[in-house]
């Protein structure tokens, strides 16, 4: 593949043809922080916590989904970019019903460790957060959706890793929620007991009933009483 040199953060860096710039940093070392992406599943750019900012391109653009080009002038760590990527971490924990104190992945979430990386607490904004049920009534996935922060992770691991596609996204803005057929509960039927989604979720909205948790290597985390 041809290699495509480009700058970024004042350096220049050689990548080549079809890497994404979030690729190309992470291959220089340099930390982009992201909730939705994963190497192994295609990029959906939905955090938009990636992005970063490209001489001449008006906007931020996502860095996960974003191809290099030659001569790129790439900033990942701008004030324009930092400043962006708190309030979109400070508008995720607005929305948020979940409370750390009494969160079992509480040592753990990686939503919160890098809210703790950007020096973000609490919220500047108001809250508005959605609360749903439980759902409990699958002996493979509990799912306490009032601490998704909808990243779509588990939809896109279910959909191309294990292709079983129980999860979809359904309702709009504010509401949207992931859902399973026509915003059923999860049971038996349609969860296969693979537990793919499970470690991929950044925060505690899916979790194993009555096991140990574990992250993504399967080690487990919190041991439950
Ligand atoms: S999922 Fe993370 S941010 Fe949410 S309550 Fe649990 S530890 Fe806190
Ligand atoms: S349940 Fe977890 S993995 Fe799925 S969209 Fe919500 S936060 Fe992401």
């Amino acid at each position: 593949m041809a290699d495509i040199t480009v700058t970024m953060n004042g350096a220049q860096v050689t990548g080549r043809a079809g890497m994404t710039i979030l690729e190309l940093a992470r291959e220089n070392g340099i930390d982009i922080p992201t909730l939705c992406y994963l190497a192994e599943l295609s990029p959906t750019g939905s955090c938009r916590l990636c992005v970063v900012e490209v001489s001449g391109s008006r906007t931020l653009v996502g860095s996960c989904h974003t191809p290099i080009t030659p001569g790129m002038v790439i900033q990942t760590h701008s004030p324009k970019v930092l400043a962006t990527r708190k309030v979109i971490i400070e508008l995720l924990l607005a929305s948020h019903a979940g409370f750390c104190w009494v969160c079992d992945r509480a040592n753990e979430c990686e939503f919160r460790r890098i809210a703790a990386d950007m020096d973000i607490g609490l919220s500047r904004f108001q809250s508005r957060r959605r609360y749903y049920q439980v759902e409990d009534i699958s002996p493979y996935v509990t799912r306490d959706l009032s601490k998704c922060i909808l990243c779509r992770r588990c939809i896109k691991v279910c959909n191309e890793i294990v292709k079983h596609k129980v999860y979809g996204m359904g309702y709009r803005g504010f509401n949207s929620k992931v859902i399973v057929d026509c915003d059923q509960p999860i049971n038996k039927e349609v969860c296969r007991d693979c537990g793919a989604c499970i470690p991929l979720c950044p925060t505690d909205a899916l979790s194993k009933p009555g096991a140990a948790r574990v992250d993504r290597q399967g080690k487990p985390l919190i041991i439950k009483g």
